[in-house]
């Protein structure tokens, strides 16, 4: 006899319980127990159906003492978060639990090794307690699915979507648990990583910066008292992140065929080389930690909405992480998206109707092509290796420290609290 299959009916489902999935799930939540309320308040008892979300995710969250095991959106990294991610954060009653591991960046130093021109900006200067955060993954991560414990949603994990069908009212997902999922949103936010955009024919624009990240924690002699710096380099862009302690991030991009030797080095020769590329600005390197290797390209799909799906996070658009843009944008996009679903049910909509998502894309555009733009700029002004263009940047940065209001705007912008 055959199986019967279980078929559960969802106003949402989430392909990928990643970073930009889980903050999804988070928003969606919430605005469940806001509908509740509301409802207990108007005594409306069971009349309007409450919103059902599901989120699948195939890789559980690694346990505390599994420093190794993989979960790919939790991984060694640590991120830089916005000021405005902060806030996000907040709404979403994630913030207490993030700040616990949460470095400040109080001030920043942005310069160009082997010419003058640098530039400062300080949180005090902009009213700010802060610049942004940085915040290893893997805590993020921890935080998000403690809050996700607490909320309304049917979470599938250990769980992986294999097969996504788009069928009336919206598309059918089965389960490798032999589950069947019918959604009328589905929101893929599976960093790109499960083949679906591809199957579905949402063609993606690919430019491969043939450019490598090593990613590693360092340990300098000195506090870093919040400072992160930014400093461009002939083989690429590197960042140094204030972490707990006298523990820093360091992001050092370097071009794909160096990187397995940089990888291989014995440690004292890495620290050597980081110490000659960097400089002494930020004090002595002294130790290294483990070192991870992330290949760099810019990916941006050219639809971000069809009828009953949405595309979030890495899916949508993976940046260079020179800028620490990435998540910072596609938390904004989370939070765009749960808005129109509120608006949405508040006007008796659903949340996959071709309004909602027209409203979330409209919302969207501007700041995704500005960041996308900014982000590749950067590479880009920087990436050039030419004398005269050199001292012009120079200029620029030493033009930019003097020029307060406008440094101050783009400040804001990078801390993503203008837009
Ligand atoms: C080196 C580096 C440094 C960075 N630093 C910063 C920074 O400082 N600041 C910043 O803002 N951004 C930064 N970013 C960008 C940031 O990491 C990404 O924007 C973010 O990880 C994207 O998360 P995501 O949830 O979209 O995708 P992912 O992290 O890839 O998560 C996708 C999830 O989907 C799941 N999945 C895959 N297939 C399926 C399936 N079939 N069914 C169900 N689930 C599935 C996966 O298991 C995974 O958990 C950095 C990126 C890199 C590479």
């Amino acid at each position: 006899m055959p199986q019967t299959q279980q078929v559960t009916t969802v106003d949402v489902a989430i392909i990928g319980g990643g970073l930009v999935g889980a903050s999804l799930a988070c928003a969606l939540g919430d605005l469940i127990e806001a509908e509740r309320d509301e409802r207990a308040r108007a005594n409306e008892g069971e009349r309007r159906a409450p919103l059902r979300v599901a989120i699948i995710e195939p890789q559980p969250l690694p346990r505390a003492d599994e420093t190794n095991a993989y979960q790919p959106s939790f991984d060694a990294r640590a991120s830089a978060i916005a000021y405005g991610s902060r806030r996000h954060f907040e709404q979403l009653k994630v913030w207490p639990a993030m700040r616990e591991q949460a470095s400040s960046i109080r001030h920043i130093h942005i310069s160009e090794r082997g010419h003058l021109g640098a530039t400062r900006l300080h949180a005090d200067e902009l009213g700010v307690e802060a610049l942004g955060y940085v915040i290893p993954n893997a805590w993020m991560g921890r935080a998000l699915h403690a809050r996700l414990d607490q909320l309304p949603i049917d979470w599938h994990c250990p769980a992986r979507v294999e097969t996504l069908e788009a069928e009336h009212g919206g598309y059918r997902l089965t389960l490798d648990t032999g589950e069947i999922i019918q959604a009328g949103l589905t929101v893929l936010a599976d960093g790109g990583r499960s083949g679906f955009k591809e199957r579905l024919g949402i063609e993606s624009n690919h430019h491969a910066y043939r450019q490598t990240a090593l990613i590693a924690n360092v340990e300098m002699n000195r506090a870093h008292d919040g400072w992160a710096f930014e400093r461009f380099t002939q083989e690429g862009p590197m960042a140094l992140l204030p972490l707990t302690g006298r523990r820093m991030e360091l992001v050092w991009t370097h071009e794909q065929g160096d990187v397995e030797e940089a990888l291989a080095l014995p440690d004292t020769l890495f620290l050597d080389r980081l110490q000659r590329t960097f400089g002494d600005r930020a004090g002595r390197f002294r130790r290294v930690g483990q070192r991870h290797a992330y290949p760099l390209s810019l990916v941006t799909a050219r639809e971000t909405i069809r009828p009953h799906l949405a595309i979030l996070g890495n899916a949508a658009h993976s940046l260079h992480p020179v800028a620490g843009q990435g998540f910072n944008l596609a938390l904004r996009g989370v939070m765009d998206l749960a808005t129109a679903i509120e608006k949405a049910r508040a006007n008796g909509r659903t949340a996959g109707d071709a309004l909602t998502l027209a409203e979330f894309e409209a919302s969207r555009t501007a700041d995704t092509h500005q960041i996308v733009r900014f982000s590749d700029g950067l590479i880009r002004l920087f990436g050039i290796d030419h004398a005269v263009l050199g001292h012009a940047r120079a200029a620029g940065l030493i033009g930019l420290n003097a020029l307060g209001p406008l440094r101050r705007t783009l400040a804001r912008r990078a801390m993503g609290i203008e837009r």
